[in-house]
């Protein structure tokens, strides 16, 4: 008889409550554990399963999922003092989701390795959208065969699941992920003010570029948001900039420049100036209107 994998899944945010829920309608018994109870309150009346710290979430888990805010989060959960750590056995698996720090990363990993638990980074992307579709794409870092082992739990969640190599490895594809949405923000951005500008209609200029080599998932769905004047985040400018802030610390310590990047978290600092961090990450042309007195939309 084929054992039964026991899940544990800590963090119960946007992201993660939709994502544990899936993984719970697939099947998995499952036992969750978040900061804050009332969040747990959906999944429970779903049929999964109280823990009271994220050790005894480990305690009761073959494989154990974290998905919480930054890096100091998932340290807490994982290392510290009722972390996952403390209950997990050896031979179990922890894959955290959140994305985070891949120095910090490959750090958790060996401590976890030490105690003979395994570790899979899987940061995702496809925002509330894609994890409450179980269409996530997901990145993951980590031993091959952990992966094949963690392979159908991680379909549950998402559609386009890469290896893309050791421990540390998802979490450097996420940045890179990450560089290049904002850069296509700037240039969203900068095209429509730029539009605007010239008196251009903005409906009419989207229609035109966003099927050419200028087109790009931003522009065709956050363009015309913003034509309409639509803030409202699937991602937050808060968010973005913690995983700018990310991208720019990997890139520091290994000697790389980003200009182009760290431009973009500067102009963002424009909008946190404003208290607009709960916006959406489409709101950066605001840094650029305000620069060329005018607004890009469509009456
Ligand atoms: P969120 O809604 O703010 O949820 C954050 C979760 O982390 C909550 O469950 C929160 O607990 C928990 N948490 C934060 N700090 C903690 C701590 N020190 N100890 C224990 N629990 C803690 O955020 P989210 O949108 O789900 O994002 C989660 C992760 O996914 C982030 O790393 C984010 O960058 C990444 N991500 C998000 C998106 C997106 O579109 N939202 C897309 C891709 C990746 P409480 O409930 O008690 O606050």
């Amino acid at each position: 008889m084929t054992q039964v994998t026991k899940v544990g899944f800590i963090g119960l945010g946007i992201m993660g409550a939709p994502m544990a829920l899936n993984v719970l309608r697939a099947g998995y018994p499952l036992t969750v554990w978040n900061r804050t109870r009332e969040k747990a309150k959906p999944l429970l009346e779903e049929g999964a399963v109280w823990a009271d710290s994220p050790a005894d979430v480990a305690r009761q888990s073959d494989i154990i999922i974290t998905i919480v805010s930054d890096t100091p989060d998932v340290e807490e959960v994982i290392l510290g003092p009722n972390g996952v750590i403390h209950g997990a056995r050896p031979g179990s698996v922890v894959i955290d989701m959140s994305t985070i720090s891949p120095h910090v990363t490959q750090r958790i990993a060996r401590e976890l390795a030490a105690r003979g638990i395994e570790m899979l980074d899987a940061p995702v992307s496809g925002g509330d959208i894609g994890a409450q579709e179980g269409t996530l794409s997901i990145m993951v870092g980590g031993k091959p065969e952990v992966f094949e082992r963690c392979l159908p739990l991680l379909r549950t969640m998402g559609k386009r699941i890469t290896h893309v190599g050791p421990n540390g490895a998802g979490q450097f594809t996420k940045l890179v992920n990450q560089i290049i949405v904002v850069g296509n923000t700037l240039a969203m951005a900068e095209g429509l003010v730029f539009a605007a500008k010239a008196g251009l209609n903005l409906e009419k200029v989207l229609e035109a570029v966003s099927a050419g080599a200028a087109g790009s998932w931003m522009l065709t769905h956050r363009g015309p948001q913003i034509i309409r004047g639509d803030f409202r985040p699937g991602f937050t400018v808060r968010l973005q900039q913690k995983d700018v802030r990310l991208v720019l610390e990997a890139a520091r310590e290994m000697a790389v420049p980003l200009p182009g990047t760290a431009l973009i978290h500067q102009l963002y600092h424009a909008l946190e100036a404003r208290n607009l961090q709960d916006e959406g990450n489409h709101a950066l042309i605001k840094a650029l209107e305000w620069l060329a007195d005018v607004e890009a939309r469509q009456t």
